[in-house]
């Protein structure tokens, strides 16, 4: 293992000429000393920018398209003006519009055919971060660091499941290697481009909404870096969403399981899979905060010296129940689970929480709403005869649901944790849809009216002793 450090810089920490300027010093600081390379976010709001322009494309709306392009440039115009030296500005200009007429003409494709191709998609919506990328690293080599914007179309090999691809370790190491390496050895900082990548033949991909998290452990990984640092807008990994719970606090220490139960429950400061090529490698991981870069933050090691029950909650909205029932008792409850939960893997959802317990085989999952569609579609395939003959009562969705979760190295055999949370829950008047604890113990997972999710939440915490009034007798 090399001193290597790499460092990810989220939208927030991007997301302007001054956040780029105290990023890069971040960044810059830490080269003086070892090598470094870093991955980047597009700037705040502009991956949904993005997305929105081909959403008006595919809907024929050239106002909404033209309006959106023009804010596209903008942004990233007037950060290069504040960010650079007179020299410089021209140039870089000319880089922006060609980054910026790239996207345009794919936008324009998608217009013409009235269709939004994951595929072009991918590669239309990587502009984000060519474009902080580029911005960045000339940032970086004006103020005497050098630096390079790099692709990670060069970089991050993936499979070709378009919008939430997979990268293949063996392949992204060899051009990890063949493209980052040359330039840490000649003293160049990499300013890699997050979210993205690219097929074996380089068919662009990209690797889910919040991507970028992801793309710097693949790349820690690849590189067999000493250690990676993820840079946001809050302090660390915190006992809750501090948009939902005011009074959480910072973790010092998670561990990889804790810290990717809750990226998987909802908590956005982490994508789900950062942690998975990071654990095995026993990578640290630090999350900071690029606003308050003196503040400690969060270290996510292997494992805690003492662990103290329920430690965090997670929560998520956006997500939709669906219900399976068998109508007659002569239908083999277990095949018909295997046959539905074979047609969601064929259409490449991820269920997040499975519940089944009745005599009639009946059994409820979750999805994030965005996969419902291709959710039912698949199962309305798949189960065709039996619905059609009435076998299966027809399919229940319930969209208006949110799911939390309360995870914890010591959670496990604490008799009692269980019934404390639901009765939290239902002191608010919070009624409970679904439960799920997997055998780890490490979670407790709750579908809960969505109405009431946040009260839950907040009462979830609070029963817990999981904020700042936490107290030695009160963990549980
Ligand atoms: P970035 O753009 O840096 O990747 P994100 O917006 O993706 O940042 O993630 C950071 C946000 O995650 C925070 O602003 C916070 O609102 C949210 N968040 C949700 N759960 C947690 C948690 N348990 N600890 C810290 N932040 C959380
Ligand atoms: N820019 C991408 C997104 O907004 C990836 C990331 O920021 O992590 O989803
Ligand atoms: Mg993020």
């Amino acid at each position: 293992m090399s001193d290597l450090l790499i460092m990810k810089f989220g939208g927030t920490s991007v997301g302007s000429a001054e956040r780029m300027r105290a990023s890069a010093r971040l960044a810059a600081e830490a080269a003086g000393s070892r090598p470094v390379a870093i991955v980047v976010s597009a700037m705040s709001g502009i991956t949904d920018l993005l997305l929105g322009t081909m959403r008006h494309a595919e809907a024929g709306d050239r106002a909404g398209m033209e309006a959106n392009l023009a804010n596209l440039r903008r942004r990233h115009q007037e950060a290069c003006r504040e960010l650079l030296p007179a020299a410089r500005i021209e140039p870089v200009l000319a880089e922006i519009e060609t980054l910026a007429a790239e996207f345009e003409r794919l936008a324009n494709g998608m217009a013409l055919l009235n269709e939004r191709p994951p595929r072009s998609v991918d590669e239309a919506v990587a502009a984000g971060e060519r474009l902080s990328a580029l911005l960045v690293a000339e940032y970086l080599s004006a103020q005497g660091t050098p630096a390079e914007a790099v692709n990670a179309w060069d970089v991050v090999v993936t499979d070709a499941v378009f919008g939430n691809a997979s990268p293949l370790m063996e392949a992204t190491r060899a051009k990890a290697l063949q493209r980052i390496q040359p330039l840490l050895d000649r003293g160049v900082l990499p300013v890699i481009t997050g979210f993205n990548g690219a097929t074996a033949d380089g068919r662009p991909t990209t690797l889910g909404r919040g991507g970028s998290d992801f793309s710097a452990s693949i790349v820690a990984a690849a590189l067999d870096a000493a250690e990676l640092w993820i840079w946001t807008d809050v302090d660390g990994i915190m006992s809750a969403d501090p948009r939902l719970v005011p009074d959480g606090v910072v973790l010092a220490e998670v561990t990889y399981a804790e810290a990717a139960e809750l990226a998987y429950h909802g908590a956005k400061v982490l994508h789900p899979k950062t942690l998975a090529p990071l654990a095995d490698r026993r990578i640290p991981v630090w999350s900071k905060n690029s606003f308050a870069p003196e503040k400690p933050g969060t270290k996510i090691v292997a494992s805690l010296r003492e662990a103290t029950g329920a430690r965090a909650v997670a929560s998520m909205t956006n997500v939709a129940l669906v219900t399976i029932e068998p109508a007659s008792i002569e239908l083999n409850g277990v095949q018909v689970m295997a046959r539905a939960l074979d047609a969601i893997a064929r259409a490449n959802v991820e269920i997040l929480l499975l519940s089944s317990s009745s005599f009639r085989g009946n059994f409820c999952f979750l999805v994030r709403a965005a996969e419902l569609e291709p959710t039912l579609q698949s199962l309305e395939q798949a189960l065709a005869l039996e619905l059609a003959h009435g076998y299966l009562n027809p399919i229940k969705v319930d969209r208006n649901v949110g799911m939390l979760a309360a995870v914890g190295e010591g959670m496990q055999g604490k008799p009692g944790l269980a019934s404390r949370i639901f009765t939290a829950i239902s002191r608010e008047r919070v009624n409970v849809i679904a439960i799920a604890q997997g055998s780890n113990e490490l979670t407790i997972a709750v579908v809960v009216n969505r109405d009431g999710l946040e009260k839950a939440v907040q009462a979830v915490h609070a029963e817990c002793g999981m904020g700042a009034s936490r107290r030695k007798d009160s963990q549980t």
